[in-house]
């Protein structure tokens, strides 16, 4: 697919005092691009839109480079101990991204400049857990692939992950930009996670991403290159041809994917359709004609902390999508493992 290239790109100042920093801001500046440097408080003021529509799709154009401040990680389960990120969003614009709430109005794109101060905190957090080995996802919060042609920073940090006894690296996506990273000495210890999904839901909510198609080639060349491979199905959603669509998936993955027909362990991460009533609000602006089922009378509230919820699938339905998706991963995969389902 395409590659992104940015409208305009806000870079804080202090991001010039890093090599990709500058790097980035003689990149832009030679192809003519908008290039500004701004505080990240008056960030949102660069932004164009006169309505909810279109000041999305402009945040989705805009680039912001800085530093990372914080560098003491979060945790993240249920798929790894930490994450920590390399980019945050992406130029996708899946109708159902968490990061259309978390980032308000305006979710433009950020890279983060300070790679060897970042790598330098995976260190010391490996460190702090007395010689097990450390687990760290680097998309929790965005797609690292789908902005590396920009930065290469994925490729220095599988590089150095490659070096390090205890430190395990998982990455996720939904891009086919994989080429720069299949000759990288990984040693194993990045696992590719590729985000798949029945053909129904890539087309109609994943906007701007690869295809299903294009996922599944990538997936091939990736597990070719000898990282370990994983996929994430989701959102899982139910509608009226989801059975057939999702032994679809898994069939094609079979026929495909050279090194799951060869046996080699794979894993799943299941994780169902849900959504807030904060996000439905979001979603509807920025995509009036949306086909996602957002019907809170057909599905079931889970609350979390703080007095929050979510509407999921009512329990029977979520057991139903349990069981058959099981079933059509071990049919097909008998070495598979499912990491969780959620
Ligand atoms: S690819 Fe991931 S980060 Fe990007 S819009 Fe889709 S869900 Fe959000």
């Amino acid at each position: 697919m395409k590659q992104y290239t940015p409208d305009r790109v806000i870079f804080e100042p202090d991001a010039l005092n890093y090599p990709l920093g500058r790097k980035l801001q003689n990149h832009f500046r030679s192809l003519g691009i908008k290039t500004i440097i701004s505080s990240i408080h008056n960030v949102h003021r660069n932004i164009p839109g006169k309505n909810e529509k279109e000041t999305y799709a402009a945040a989705k154009k805009t680039l912001v480079v800085r530093p990372k401040k914080s560098l003491s990680f979060d945790v993240c389960k249920p798929s790894a101990d930490y994450e920590f990120p390399l980019v945050t969003n992406c130029p996708g614009s899946c109708e159902y991204c968490y990061l259309q709430t978390t980032q308000g109005k305006k979710p433009y794109l950020t890279v983060y400049v300070n790679i060897d101060e970042i790598l330098a905190a995976v260190l010391k957090h490996i460190d702090k857990n007395n010689g097990q080995i450390t687990t760290f996802e680097v998309a929790s919060t965005g797609d690292p692939l789908s902005l590396e042609h920009l930065t290469g920073s994925l490729a220095k940090t599988i590089e150095f992950f490659g070096t390090l006894e205890n430190g395990r690296l998982r990455v996720v996506t939904k891009f086919d930009n994989a080429d720069p990273l299949l000759n990288l000495r990984h040693n194993g210890h990045t696992r590719f996670r590729v985000s798949i999904n029945a053909r129904y839901v890539i087309k109609n909510f994943e906007h701007n991403t690869a295809s299903f198609d294009e996922r599944i080639e990538e997936a091939d060349k990736i597990s070719s290159a000898g990282y370990p491979i994983g996929f994430i199905v989701a959102p899982i959603m139910v509608y009226e041809d989801w059975q057939m669509e999702y032994r679809e998936l898994f069939d094609r993955l079979k026929s495909q994917v050279d090194v799951i027909k060869s046996g080699r362990p794979v894993t799943f991460e299941l994780i169902q359709h849900r959504f807030t009533p904060i996000a439905k609000g979001f979603i509807l602006n920025r995509f009036p004609n949306t086909k996602l089922d957002m019907d809170e009378t057909r599905r079931s509230m889970k609350w979390g902390k703080y007095g929050k919820f979510k509407y999921v699938y009512p329990k029977e339905t979520s057991q139903e999508i349990k069981e058959y998706i099981s079933s059509l991963i071990y049919e097909r995969f008998p070495a598979a493992q499912i990491d969780y389902f959620t």
